[in-house]
């Protein structure tokens, strides 16, 4: 670290869990990040701000009048621009340190695949139960943690599977692959503006936390927030011996 970067990381390298080690961590640390939207925008900038080195962002959706009320990585003027484009010009002004590599589409597939093969570990900030099982395969197949967040009306979740651990569950272990869930969107169902930031600003977190060994993470943990009573629910989340995608791993 140069003398800049001492001062600008300084207040965590004050905290003794993290220190120099740690931030050295975040700086040579890859990130992708799925979905640039509720739960990206807070995460990113989160992640940006620390010093997260390398930042992938992936969306294809352009900025719209009706995300601006969550969605704080963009701005008016971003109307009608590229999320990921929005999203990297604000993170390359809260930190041009930050190396953000910007994909302009739904990651499918092989592209899905290599992605998340060179992270050290993926923020599922995606709206949709197919990108978030493909997600979950590639971070099985790969062993790369995954901190999946979701939010919706005034309902919050968030949790780890960190898949470096072989007993860790699987998102899949939670929710099978051909479970018939309704699909929520955001669209229609509405979501409450400071829950998409409680839940990617968590999400941002864990991430610290399982990129540089802090602490003890979400790891087979489910935390359920109700924001309406502000009440939080914790459930212990087991590996499903017959899980479809991480039995024979
Ligand atoms: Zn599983």
């Amino acid at each position: 670290m140069d003398d800049e970067q001492l001062l600008r990381y300084s207040r965590h390298i004050l905290l003794p869990e993290l220190g120099i080690e740690g931030q050295e961590r975040l700086l040579a640390a890859r990130v992708l990040i799925v979905g640039a939207g509720g739960l990206g925008s807070p995460a990113a900038i989160y992640l940006a701000a620390a010093g997260v080195g390398g930042i992938t962002l992936c969306d294809g959706d352009e900025v719209d009048l009706t995300n601006l009320q969550r969605q704080i990585a963009h701005r008016q003027n971003s109307i009608g621009r590229p999320k990921v484009l929005s999203a990297k010009h604000t993170l390359a002004e809260i930190n041009p340190g930050v190396q953000v590599a910007a994909i302009r589409a739904r990651l499918e597939g092989e592209a899905l695949d290599k992605q998340v093969a060179d992270a050290h570990a993926v923020l599922d900030c995606s709206d949709n139960f197919a990108t978030r099982h493909a997600i979950n395969r590639a971070c099985v197949k790969h062993a790369v943690p995954l901190v999946s967040g979701a939010a919706i009306r005034f309902d919050g979740q968030i949790s780890v599977f960190d898949l470096r651990d072989p007993d860790s569950p699987c998102y899949a272990c939670l929710f099978a692959e051909d479970a018939q869930s309704e699909e929520m969107r955001c669209a229609v169902m509405g979501v409450f503006a400071p829950l998409t930031g409680i839940i990617g600003t968590m999400q941002a977190a864990e991430c610290i936390k399982v990129l540089t060994g802090t602490g003890k993470s979400l790891n087979g943990r489910l935390l359920i927030l109700d924001a309406l009573s502000m009440e939080w629910r914790a459930m212990r989340l087991r590996r499903d011996p017959h899980c479809k995608v991480c039995a024979a791993r």
